[in-house]
C-alpha cells in the first residue's frame, strides 16, 4: 500500500503541473484516463484515398503523372509519402502541446496513430531502418527530445523495426516553412541535412517518419541525402499532413 500511496502522490504532484486536460480543447480528461476527449477524438479526420502515388495528398482520382500539385517543389526525392490525420485545429494544438508546452507522454498516444499509418500504409514492405526527422542540436537541447524518435521509441518493439537515430544528421538549423513559397521552402531546407555514414545507406530501403508534413519539403530533402548516398527505395510516414482539401 506504501508504493499505492507514492504512487498517488506522484501523481498528484503530476498533476499539479501537467493537469489532465484535454490538449485539444482544454476539457478536464481524468474521469476518461485518456489522452484527448471523446470529442476531440471524433473530431480527427484520417486521409482517405485515392492519395497522390507520391506525396499522399488526398485527390479526387489518380491518373496520368505520378505528381500532383500537392507534391513538394520542385518535386519530391522520396518515393512515396503517407499521412495519418489531417492536420485540422485540434492535431496543431495536441502536436503543440507535445512539442512546446511539455506534453512529453504524448508521444504514445500518437505512436498509435503512426502505428494506424504503418499497418494501413506500409504492412507489405520491408525497410532496413526507421528513421526519424533529426533536429539541430539547438533545438534538441531547447526541446530535451526528437518528437519523431519518442515516438519510433513507443513503437519500434511493437511494430518490430529498428529506429536508426545516427543515419542523418541536421546540419543547419532552419525556419518554419509556413509562412513561404514553394522555391523558398526548397532553398530553405537544402543543405540542411548530412548523412553520418553512408555505408549504412547504400542499397537499403528507409521509412523517413516525422509529426506533422505542411510543404513536404524537410522530408524531402531528408530523402534527397539519402538517395544521394546510394538509398535504394525512401517511403515517409507523418501522423499529420495539411491537406488543401479540408478545412482547418
Ligand atoms: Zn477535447
Ligand atoms: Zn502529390
Amino acid at each position: 500500500m506504501v508504493g499505492h500511496s507514492i504512487a498517488s502522490i506522484s501523481r498528484a504532484v503530476l498533476d499539479l503541473f501537467y493537469p489532465p486536460v484535454c490538449p485539444g480543447c482544454g476539457s478536464d480528461v481524468s474521469e476518461e484516463s485518456d489522452w484527448i476527449c471523446s470529442e476531440c477524438f471524433h473530431r480527427l479526420i484520417y486521409l482517405r484515398g485515392p492519395f497522390c502515388r507520391t506525396c499522399g495528398h488526398p485527390t479526387a482520382e489518380i491518373r496520368g503523372p505520378a505528381f500532383c500539385d500537392n507534391c513538394p517543389v520542385p518535386q519530391p526525392a522520396f518515393d512515396q509519402c503517407r499521412s495519418v490525420v489531417h492536420y485540422c485545429e485540434i492535431m496543431r494544438r495536441i502536436t503543440h502541446a507535445y512539442k512546446f508546452d511539455g506534453r512529453r507522454c504524448l508521444a504514445k498516444p500518437l505512436s498509435q496513430l503512426l502505428f494506424w499509418g504503418y499497418r494501413r500504409y506500409y504492412a507489405g514492405e520491408r525497410f532496413d531502418a526507421v528513421v526519424p526527422v533529426p533536429l539541430h542540436p539547438s533545438r534538441l537541447r531547447e526541446r530535451e527530445f526528437n518528437q519523431a524518435a519518442e515516438m519510433l521509441l513507443h513503437l519500434q518493439k511493437e511494430a518490430g523495426f529498428e529506429m536508426e537515430e545516427n543515419i542523418v544528421r541536421r546540419v543547419r538549423p532552419t525556419e518554419p516553412q509556413s509562412q513561404m513559397t514553394g522555391i523558398d521552402r526548397h532553398a530553405n531546407v537544402a543543405g540542411a541535412f548530412e548523412i553520418v555514414d553512408t555505408s549504412k545507406v547504400q542499397g537499403h530501403r528507409f521509412l523517413v517518419v516525422d509529426d506533422v508534413l505542411t510543404t513536404g519539403n524537410t522530408v524531402s530533402e531528408v530523402a534527397r541525402v539519402l538517395k544521394d548516398s546510394g538509398a535504394q527505395f525512401v517511403a515517409v510516414l507523418t501522423v499529420a499532413r495539411a491537406t488543401a482539401n479540408h478545412p482547418s
